[in-house]
């Protein structure tokens, strides 16, 4: 039985109706730009995400792009990030003029670490930049708590982690709440995904919100006049109403990823060779990946493609090692938690609409390999 890695055909006809209507109304209307959608989405997600404000944009790598720019980096300016992640956490930083600095991460999480972080900080610290990976939030209030003590900046690129949760002095807390800004992607791939690209800011202070809300539109707040230099960088009309009509499914699927995370991790406990993820004890993980590390991890890969079951290595090469960021002179064993992981993690199918006779042929081929 093939397996495949997502399946957003089966998404799309579970749900076939809300959709097309949402995108009808849209197209009878013909209001594609700004049109009501977009600011509905933006109240929804920031009120499910328990922040002051929402601003939706064209992607998630410009989510990062525009409060990064926002900082006003110069020639030399420096950003703490992770590199095990989606490149998009660097190139923005790049992008905004700014140098990426890679911190190494948390091998139980996979998430930046509050410690690596703190090794990282230099007099030209300006920023930094969370990754809250395959769906479980990195311990932000340690960061946050770091980030107060140097007077940085805090960016939770939380494109994999919509409706993640951490446990932060009884309380719980989301994207956005710790950080001065947290990202969303609306990537097709995402737990909820446009037709196409999108992303959105969430923001609690409310200067800092109107001013993100006008650099997307050229930096400008009414039409033609402009305060300062931005970007076009709005979210169609079609993508909120697909958006829209896809946030009642979101918790739900969001569980019953967790559910088959769960399976897996029954499933997989006594097999020599698969370490499961472990999720921190404070955290609700969305399970955006299943991420497992594996002995013998590409000949293990090459077995589940033969057998018609996808998986994918996120992330193969971190981003400290990329051609592009060569001239930094962060060579191989500068942060050797991040490589290791890169060599060892196999992500499996773990998408909402996955069944469990699909999970078993999974687990099945796995133990095959093992044996
Ligand atoms: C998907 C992703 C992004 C970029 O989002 P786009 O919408 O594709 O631009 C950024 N960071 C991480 C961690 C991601 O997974």
């Amino acid at each position: 039985m093939p397996v495949p890695m997502l399946d957003l055909v089966a998404q799309y006809q579970s749900i076939r109706d809300e959709l097309d209507t949402a995108m009808r109304a849209v197209i009878e209307r013909q209001a594609f730009i700004m049109g009501a959608e977009v600011a509905e989405l933006e109240r929804r997600i920031a009120d499910l995400s328990g922040v002051a404000h929402g601003v939706a944009c064209a992607s998630g790598t410009d989510a990062l792009l525009l409060p990064l720019h926002a900082l006003g980096l110069k020639a030399g300016d420096e950003v703490i990030g992770p590199a095990f992640t989606f490149f998009a956490t660097a190139g923005a930083i790049h992008n905004a003029g700014g140098t990426p600095v890679f911190a190494d991460i948390d091998p139980a999480t996979f998430n930046i670490s509050p410690d690596g972080i703190e090794a990282a900080i230099t007099p030209r610290t300006r920023a930094i930049v969370v990754v809250h990976l395959f769906g479980q939030m990195a311990a932000m209030e340690q960061i946050a708590a770091i980030a107060a003590r140097h007077n940085l900046f805090v960016i939770e690129d939380g494109a994999q982690s919509i409706g993640a949760r951490r446990r932060v002095g009884g309380e719980w807390r989301t994207p956005g709440q710790l950080g001065n800004v947290a990202t969303l992607s609306f990537f097709p791939t995402k737990n909820i995904g446009a037709w196409g690209d999108g992303g959105m800011m969430l923001i609690q202070d409310d200067a800092l919100a109107t001013r993100l809300g006008k650099l997307r539109l050229h930096g400008g707040a009414t039409q033609y006049h402009h305060e300062e230099v931005g970007f076009n960088s709005r979210l169609d009309t079609l993508q909120a109403a697909i958006l829209l009509a896809k946030l009642p499914h979101l918790a739900r699927w969001n569980a019953s990823r967790a559910s088959h995370a769960a399976h897996y991790n029954t499933a997989l406990a006594d097999v020599a060779g698969v370490t499961t993820p472990s999720t921190d004890a404070a955290n609700e993980h969305i399970w955006h990946q299943y991420t497992i590390r594996a002995r013998r991890r590409d000949e293990l890969m090459a077995h589940l493609k033969a057998r018609g079951i996808g998986c994918a290595i996120y992330y193969p090469l971190p981003l400290h090692l990329q051609p592009c960021f060569a001239h930094l002179g962060v060579h191989r064993g500068a942060l050797p938690i991040t490589e290791r992981a890169a060599d060892e993690v196999l992500s499996l199918p773990v998408y909402p609409e996955l069944t469990r006779a699909q999970q078993d042929e999974v687990v099945g081929v796995i133990r095959e390999f093992y044996r």
